[in-house]
């Protein structure tokens, strides 16, 4: 595994964490090991993908701005008492977080049908789905992330049906907030995926919650403010993504 060059930088209680090893690079974040084995450096790279990293670019701002909405929202969520990875930002696209051994489920909150739910079943693009669906992927690019249900997960010892009830609770609490939020700055959270893992029995909300994990549709023009953009050509995504970013950092307080 590469090394790299070590950094240090201050963090709160002038207590110093060290970067030390890559420990994992995915397709648009790195994730490096510290002196502190309870936690870990997340980087938000320039690098977007979609399609399976079919399609990818490498895109200015673009981390620091994932790492700027991704930090905005596990703030938001902690401070409504859900238990996220989030500890603090080191700089603009590094952000310090607990260690979780992840869960390989992709979590998946729908409150109106688009994207894969249309192109698989019998939906109408934009139908409002009411109570909201949670829907489970099981998370490996190696099988495109097949669907995965609740007797399939206790199978393969991924999670207890008591931990399956605590992630899809907390899948929608999240929903209602950001949801809340965002539909207070004219912003329609379509659908988002989310990652949980664990540090020991306790489950914590992990990964990232930006643009390139959500479906944000404008309120009024029904515009896509979110990875469709890039998915599908419809514009310049970074300066979208820049537009979101501010409307919701001047958003105000929540609740
Ligand atoms: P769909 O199943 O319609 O492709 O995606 C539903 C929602 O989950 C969308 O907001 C999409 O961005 C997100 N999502 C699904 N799979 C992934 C994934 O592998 N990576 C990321 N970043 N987001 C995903």
């Amino acid at each position: 595994m590469k090394t790299i060059p070590e950094r240090e930088k201050p963090v709160k209680g002038g207590i110093i964490l060290k970067q030390t090893k890559l420990l994992q690079s995915g397709k648009v974040k790195s994730v490096f090991e510290t002196d502190d084995i309870g936690r870990l450096i997340v980087e938000f790279r320039d690098d977007i993908t979609a399609f399976d990293g079919g399609k990818k670019d490498t895109l200015k701002g673009k981390g620091s701005c994932n790492a700027a909405v991704s930090s905005f929202f596990f703030q938001l969520l902690e401070k409504q008492g859900i238990k996220t990875h989030f500890i603090g930002m080191l700089d603009d696209t590094r952000m310090e977080v607990r260690r979780l051994s992840m869960i390989p489920l992709e979590v998946i909150v729908r409150n109106y049908a688009a994207g894969s739910l249309v192109r698989n079943y019998p939906f109408k693009e934009g139908q409002k789905l009411h109570p909201p669906l949670v829907v489970l992927d099981y998370k490996d690019d190696s099988r495109h992330d097949p669907m995965i249900n609740d007797e399939i997960i206790a199978a393969l010892g991924i999670a207890t049906p008591r931990e399956l009830e605590t992630i899809k609770e907390t899948a929608l609490l999240v929903n209602r907030h950001l949801s809340a939020f965002l539909a207070g700055q004219g912003i329609t959270l379509v659908d988002f995926k989310l990652e949980f893992g664990k540090a020991g029995k306790t489950i914590y909300l992990g990964d990232e919650i930006s643009m390139d994990s959500m479906r944000l549709w404008d309120k009024k023009t029904k515009e896509s403010l979110d990875k469709d953009v890039y998915r599908f050509d419809r514009g310049d995504v970074m300066e979208v993504y820049a537009r979101v970013l501010h409307r919701i950092s001047s958003g105000g307080n929540y609740p």
